[in-house]
Order: structure tokens, then C-alpha cells, then sequence
């Protein structure tokens, strides 16, 4: 007989594939990222499809394939209802399994990972958030992510001439993780970069130093956070390319 392997860990995305089966993607605490076949769940087990919810934690039992996980049991040990019952939180959990799911590619285990995505999702359910602050919460997890596996960037000094940043003409720049000067900058010839405003560095140092409450009661307007979302997203389409 198989083994039987469990383990727990939140759904962030499923797949309909064939006729009725489901293909899901779990973060789990003790693997990472993984991959897991549901054969026949839209026809038969609606009660375990029950459990297969978006964003719940579910410890689940599998067996281990050549090819795939193949999904055995799932029992739900906690759910996100706020998220699920509101299309903002929603939104924002959607995103955050997107760049989890982008730029996580192996299963390994990591445990400032899980801890980061409990807190982000816990805070995404239980706090009363405007729509600025779950913009704020997202990039809280995005920047915390690509920190933890790494890429964390340098945002006090010219990554080129070292020199203490001077807010004005300063270039976010992929390719050599962090922020360059107007000086540097105009030597580089950097293809791929983008303007970046004080504001935006001062919000990506508190996010790196983990300081939600100053976050949580900084005063952040829209045009802060156009800022915010240019010079995240190229970032993540440079590291998930
Ligand atoms: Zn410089």
C-alpha cells in the first residue's frame, strides 16, 4: 500500500482539469509550495471539496506519486471567512498567492515564509482596512517575500557609489537590486529601471523593518501608492521571469 504522507498548509489557487478533477496549490508548512491532484472532487466528495476552499488551512493526507501528489483526505482546521465574504480582501488574497505562487518554485521548506503568510493572511481577515492600507498590507508581503528568499534590496545607499541616498532623480534598477542615484544612473544606461520617490523608499524601509503599526497609521496617498505598485511590479516580473 502507499504511503499516506500529511501535511498542513492554505490553499492558494486551484485548477479545473479534465472532467472533474481539481489541480491545487498548497502552501504547506513543513514542504513549501506544493502541487495537488484531486481526482474526481467536482463530482463526488462535496465534502471534502468543502474543505478545499480558498485560503483555508487544511491539513491534508496524500500519496505521493511518479508524476503528482495525489489527494487522499483534507480536513479544515481554519478558515479566513472575512476574506471570503469581501471582494477587497479577496483581491488582495488573490494577489498575494500570485506572487507566492510566482516566485516560490521549488517545495522546500521555509519557515519565515509560512510565518509570513499567516500574519499577512490574519491581518487580511481580522482588521478593518481601507482600500489604501490592504494596497499597503500586499506590498508588506511582497517586499517581506523577496526578502526572505534574498533579494532584499538596498534602499539607504547608492548600490553603485555607495553614497547615502539624496531624494531627487533616484532609479529603482532590478537588475542590481536596489536604488542608484541620478549621478550613477546617468553613467549606467540601465535599460530596465523606474523613477522611485522618497515616499515609496520610505515605505519599503519600514515594510523591511517588519513595522506595521507605524505603517498601519502613515498617512499615504493614492499617488503613493501609483508609485508603490510601478516599482513593485517591475520588480516582480523581473524576479519571476
Ligand atoms: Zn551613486
Amino acid at each position: 500500500m502507499a504511503i499516506r504522507y500529511r501535511a498542513l498548509g492554505f490553499i492558494l489557487k486551484k485548477q479545473d482539469i479534465r472532467e472533474a478533477d481539481q489541480l491545487f496549490t498548497v502552501y504547506t508548512q513543513n514542504t513549501g509550495k506544493i502541487k495537488i491532484l484531486a481526482k474526481a472532487i467536482r463530482k463526488i466528495d462535496a465534502k471534502l471539496k468543502g474543505n478545499f476552499q480558498l485560503f483555508n488551512l487544511i491539513e491534508l493526507e496524500f500519496i505521493q506519486g511518479k508524476n503528482h501528489k495525489t489527494l487522499v483526505n483534507a480536513l479544515n482546521v481554519g478558515e479566513f471567512v472575512r476574506i471570503k465574504k469581501d471582494l477587497k480582501r479577496m483581491k488582495a488574497g488573490y494577489q498575494i498567492a500570485e506572487i507566492l505562487d510566482g516566485l516560490v518554485r521549488k517545495e522546500q521548506e521555509e519557515k519565515k515564509i509560512w510565518e509570513l503568510l499567516e500574519e499577512t493572511l490574519t491581518r487580511l481577515n481580522n482588521l478593518n482596512l481601507s482600500l489604501n492600507r490592504l494596497r499597503l498590507l500586499y506590498y508588506y508581503f511582497f517586499w517581506n517575500l523577496v526578502s526572505i528568499l534574498g533579494y532584499e534590496p538596498q534602499v539607504y545607499k547608492c548600490v553603485f557609489c555607495h553614497k547615502k541616498l539624496i531624494p531627487t532623480g533616484l532609479m529603482f534598477v532590478p537588475e542590481v537590486g536596489g536604488i542608484i542615484c541620478s549621478g550613477c544612473f546617468e553613467k549606467s544606461q540601465k535599460d530596465e529601471s523606474i523613477s522611485i520617490e522618497a515616499e515609496s523608499i520610505k515605505i519599503i524601509r519600514l515594510i523591511l523593518k517588519k513595522n506595521w503599526i507605524i505603517l498601519s497609521k502613515l498617512k499615504i496617498t493614492k499617488d503613493n501608492l501609483i508609485n508603490m505598485q510601478e516599482v513593485s511590479s517591475m520588480f516582480f516580473n523581473f524576479l519571476s521571469n
